[in-house]
């Protein structure tokens, strides 16, 4: 690798700074190369400003609003006022200035020259912004993706989960089309500070994704909360009424509320960005590339939400991290999609990683697997905590672990332990001799393990 560029030539260069990009110019300046990276708004990109840490600002937020109305229940007297949506608003926008301003600071130290503008791949290794060209002997595609609106008037009352983030009122009342991670996510949010929210959903399920213990537990959860659904049939028509919104179902039934929170899903930025002059296949917007993110075009790799699969922070990070690698020639391991842990942070929380039940089944067979469930009433932490849930284990029969899923309050820091076992191909019996301190949500690990081993504890 070069020793020293010049300002326009590199040995990496990536186009757009959101996780999955900076992930990349990070490890590549570990290794002695040279980096530009082009970024058209801000540093961090969706995650940091219109993603993961701003909800889940606002989902913190959310539970100190549960929490102070339900404190009586632990003998803590309090009284709940209201949820001062601006001040909420301004506590998120001081935790996303603070971290914009360290990675702005970390980017600089580890001397990755950042390209303000809006770039253009023209040809195989080079980016145009603003009329100048940056060469790259390694390309990273790295630009991201928006919401999908399905052509609605985004503006006013109709709004995406962007437009949301920066509302400074809470609606009254509000219509969430799509119950996947971030409509869920807002969906619970919205309620505890006190908006009568409604959920429309095309599917038969939320999270759809998950397995379908895990799904039960949430609508049941939800329910209780006062979060309406309507389930499988999809919306038509969304129009600006005088003072909201109506929401007209293909079955003719309608919805009116004060505004509208489209979250029906994200595409890939990727529109007149060049790639597909320079050979790149496209499919529906997204890179496609094997399976080292290689797009079979000179030295060009695509990361993070462009790539077809999981969109999430973590995913782009590791692919990043794992282009950066590959160019510096250390043969990185590929992870698969379904061994990343995904968590939805609403109230009760989710954690998955692997395979569900009925993924397990298609992938083994029917009769190849065992499944667990251990619930959480059993476990001292959580009925501290006053959660109810449960841990799902899915082994293949004589072999390892293949899923873990959780639902409950705060269960999205046993993640990590989950992806560990899956990840390991850990076997019930290993989990089962390890110990788990008490009292923790941790300890469900360990019982559900002791459980798929034949040997449950308190089960
Ligand atoms: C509401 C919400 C909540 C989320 N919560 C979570 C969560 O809790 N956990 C989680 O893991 N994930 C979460 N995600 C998903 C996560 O934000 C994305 O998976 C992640 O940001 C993808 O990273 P990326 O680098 O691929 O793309 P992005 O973060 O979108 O970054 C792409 C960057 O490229 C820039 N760019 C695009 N085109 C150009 C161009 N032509 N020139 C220059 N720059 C360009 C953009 O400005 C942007 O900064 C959430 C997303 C949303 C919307």
């Amino acid at each position: 690798m070069s020793e020293k560029a010049n300002a326009q030539e590199f040995d990496v260069l990536v186009l757009g700074g959101g996780s999955a990009g900076y992930a990349a110019a990070l490890r590549a300046v570990q290794y002695g190369m040279t980096v530009g990276l082009v970024e058209k708004a801000k540093l961090g990109g969706t995650c940091l400003h219109w993603g993961c840490i701003p909800t889940k600002a606002y989902l913190h937020a959310a539970e100190l609003a549960d929490d102070a109305r339900n404190s009586e229940k632990y003998g803590v007297k309090t009284t709940f006022e209201e949820v001062d949506m601006a001040a909420v608003k301004s506590y998120k926008d001081g935790i996303v200035a603070g971290k914009f301003k360290g990675l702005t600071g970390l980017m600089k130290m580890k001397k990755v020259q950042v390209i303000e503008g809006e770039g253009k791949l023209v040809s195989q290794n080079e980016i145009e912004v603003d009329g100048t060209r940056y060469s790259g002997k390694n390309i990273v595609l790295a630009s991201g993706s928006q919401s999908k609106t399905f052509g609605l008037p985004i503006g006013g009352k109709i709004m995406t989960s962007t437009e949301a983030l920066e509302l400074d009122y809470t609606p009254k009342s509000a219509i969430i089309l799509g119950g996947g991670v971030i409509g869920s996510e807002f969906a619970s949010a919205w309620n505890s500070f006190g908006v009568d929210v409604t959920i429309i959903e095309g599917l038969d399920h939320l999270v759809p994704n998950e397995d379908p213990a895990i799904i039960k537990v949430l609508e049941r959860e939800f329910k209780k909360r006062g979060i309406k659904t309507n389930l499988g049939t999809f919306f038509e028509k969304v129009e600006e009424t005088g003072d909201g919104v109506k929401v007209t179902l293909a079955d003719g039934k309608e919805f009116t509320a004060e505004v509208c929170l489209v979250a029906v899903g994200r595409g890939p930025v990727t529109e007149g960005l060049g790639y597909e002059e320079q050979g790149i296949t496209l499919d529906r917007g997204f890179v496609i590339t094997d399976e080292r993110l290689h797009t079979g075009v000179g030295n060009i790799y695509a990361v993070g939400d462009i790539v077809p699969g999981l969109q999430l922070a973590h995913r782009g990070y590791q692919q990043g991290i794992f282009v950066a690698e590959e160019i510096a020639g250390n043969n990185p391991l590929i992870v698969e999609d379904v061994n990343i842990p995904k968590v939805t942070f609403t109230d009760p929380e989710i954690m998955s990683v692997g395979y569900s039940e009925t993924k397990a089944k298609e992938e083994f067979g029917e009769d190849a697997i065992e499944v667990t469930e251990y619930n959480l009433a059993g476990n001292g932490k959580s009925s501290i905590l006053g959660t109810g849930g449960i841990i799902k284990m899915v082994r293949q029969k004589d072999g390892p672990i293949v899923g873990v899923h959780g639902i409950g309050k705060r269960i999205s820091e046993q993640i990590g332990e989950a992806q560990l076992i899956v990840n390991w191909e850990a076997y019930p019996e290993d989990v089962a001799t390890f110990i788990h301190a008490h009292p923790t949500q941790n300890e469900s690990l360990g019982e559900a393990a002791m459980a798929l081993n034949g040997h449950p504890l308190h089960g």
